[in-house]
Formats: C-alpha cells, structure tokens, sequence
C-alpha cells in the first residue's frame, strides 16, 4: 500500500467522477474502467491493489484488444464507494 498511494496524493483535490453503468467493462478476467487519463483499461483489482491503471503496470487485460506496453500514465486512481441513506420514515 505505501508505495501505491504516496502520502503526497491530494485526494482532496482529486478530480471525481460519477460512474455511469456503462462505464464499466467485463472481460474475460474481471471487470474494468477506462483509465481517465491515457485510456487503457484500469480493472477493478489494479484500482483497489494499486491506485494505478494497467497501462501504468504494463499488465495486459486477457481478452482486450489494447496494447499497454506503450502506454505511459501518471494517473493516480482511486475507487470510491458514496454512501447515504433515506431518511427513515416516521410514520
Ligand atoms: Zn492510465
């Protein structure tokens, strides 16, 4: 984990998106998103494990047609799960 999510990253700062259900994608190992930043795949595993998309880990995604060996990225990544709840009814 240390060396992963460096005590420098400003999460604060993070640029944050809404995930629209068609931003995730399966393949034949597991689910991914587009890194936001070079474009090659960032699965779900490599987020949590490694705040870093495939391209930066020169990890192919088995199955994807995208080559990563050329890819160079400085994206940090990080998954976050919002959470509220409704308010309970009083009735
Ligand atoms: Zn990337």
């Amino acid at each position: 984990m240390a060396d992963t999510d460096a005590p420098d990253t400003d999460w604060e700062a993070a640029v944050r998106m809404d995930l629209e259900p068609d931003a995730l994608h399966e393949s034949e190992s597991g689910y991914y998103f587009d890194c936001p930043e070079c474009g090659s795949p960032a699965t779900v595993e490599n987020l949590v494990q490694h705040g870093r998309c495939n391209g930066y880990l020169d990890e192919q995604v088995e199955g994807l047609d995208f080559d990563v060996s050329n890819v160079s990225c400085t994206a940090r990544l990080r998954l976050e799960l919002a959470y509220t709840s409704d308010a309970e009814n009083e009735a």
